[in-house]
Formats: C-alpha cells, structure tokens, sequence
C-alpha cells in the first residue's frame, strides 16, 4: 500500500513523535526540511555543522539522522563512520552527490538509505517512515500489534499507550523506557541497556535518571504505583516489564 500517512496518529502533537537529528548546512533547504517534518509528527533537532551533528547525536539521542554529505567542517562519510561507531539510530543520507561511488560509501559505512538532491518531500518522508519501520521490525515490533499485559496496552506503531482504555500522556523519554521494556518484555533489561537506549551510550552510569524517570512512569502506567504491577524492579539489575 502506498500510503502517506503521517508516522502516528493525526492527533498526536508534535512534542511525542520520533526525535529526527537534522544536520544540513544550507539554511534554507534546513528549513523546509524543519518545516515538513514538524508538519508531519517528528520532532526536529539540528546541526550545521558535523562538530555541531556529534554534539547533538550524543547529547540528544534522536531516533533517525538526516545527514547532508557535504558539510563545511567535514565530510558527512567520515562523521556516519564517527556516529555508527556507537548509535544504531538509522540514517538517511541526502546528498547532491548523484554518483554511485558515494552511494555506496555512504551505505557501506552505515547509511540506512540514500536520497539525491533535488527530492521531493514525499518521497523523502516515506524514505524516513521505511527506515523507522526497519528498526521496528528489527527489534521484533512488526508481527506483534499492540502489546498487552493486563490493562495495559502498548502500540510501539502508533506510538499509542493507554491503561484501562485511557490514552496515557508519556513524554518522550517516558515513552522510549516503557517502549524498550516492551521490546524485551518478559526478559530483565539491565539498568546499563535501557540507559544506553533511552538516553545514549555516555550515559550509562547515571543510575539515578532511571530512578527518577521510573517514578514519573509507574505514577502513569501502574493502578498503585507504589505496589508496581507492571513495570518490576529487579533488584542490583535493572527492569522487567511483566507479561500477565
Ligand atoms: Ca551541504
């Protein structure tokens, strides 16, 4: 089907959608590319320069990079084989580069996908949506639908949670804890992993965050929060999210 739907459900604001790392040094084409994503449900961080793009990548943790190859502090080739040294976040390259050569560099060194400038915008959110659904059916999103344990209901697709039939308001970061717990539901997830995932790869040692966030969440997918039934603790390990 060849649908242009927008990555969540129209009524979605744009705070909850997929965090896209934009790095494009031409102001304009930046912001169209800005204004067509936040139009269509993604949350918009940017850099102009690939210094600026490291920065942003490990601070922010974005769920997909948009990477323009030619960049006035260096070359977009050599900062993808920087980024894929420790993010797994897809990227999509655009470049006015057309020539194959590059296309394949830029795929061997870790692109998800490749779009050539001139593009047109649908074409290129669609590229965006399949390299999202790539890494969803990688961690074993696609075959499942909404997950359930008791009444609660998770839709990693719509990027949807409700309790009880009531839609629950997660932030980002909440959403992306519960969503990882889900992936692995069943299973302990170690407090190091989950940090890693949710936050980014420097941040694994910061135990407390987790704490923290844990509170926040439980208080919004627990019945009794302080009796978690859902989200466990398992002690000096990290989470379970438990299957009733
Ligand atoms: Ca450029």
């Amino acid at each position: 089907m060849c649908a242009l739907a927008t990555p969540q459900s129209p009524q979605a604001s744009s705070s909850d959608g997929p965090l896209v790392l934009l790095v494009e040094d031409d102001e304009s084409l930046q912001a169209v590319l800005q204004a067509t994503l936040r139009a269509h449900g993604y949350r918009v961080s940017l850099a102009q320069s690939g210094k600026a793009a490291l920065l942003e990548a490990r601070t922010r943790n974005p769920d997909l990079i948009v990477l323009d190859l030619g960049l006035p502090d260096m070359d977009g080739l050599e900062l993808l084989v920087t980024i894929r040294e420790w993010s797994r976040a897809p990227v999509v390259v655009i470049s006015a580069r057309g020539d194959e050569r590059d296309k394949v560099c830029a795929l061997d060194g870790g692109a998800d996908d490749y779009v050539t400038k001139p593009f047109g915008m649908q074409e290129f959110l669609a590229r965006l949506r399949l390299s999202l659904r790539r890494v969803s059916d990688r961690r074993g999103v696609k075959q499942a639908g909404p997950f359930r344990t008791g009444d609660l209901v998770v839709d990693l697709h719509a990027r949807r949670v409700s309790l009880r039939g009531k839609a629950v308001r997660l932030t980002p970061i909440e959403y992306k804890i519960l969503a990882t717990l889900v992936v692995h539901a069943g299973t302990v997830v170690a407090g190091r992993d989950l940090l890693a995932e949710v936050w980014g790869p420097q941040y694994v040692e910061q135990h407390r965050y987790l704490r923290v966030y844990m509170v926040h969440l439980r208080r919004k997918v627990e019945p009794t929060p302080s009796a978690p039934r859902y989200i466990l603790t398992e002690a000096g390990v990290g989470y379970r999210l438990g299957i009733e």
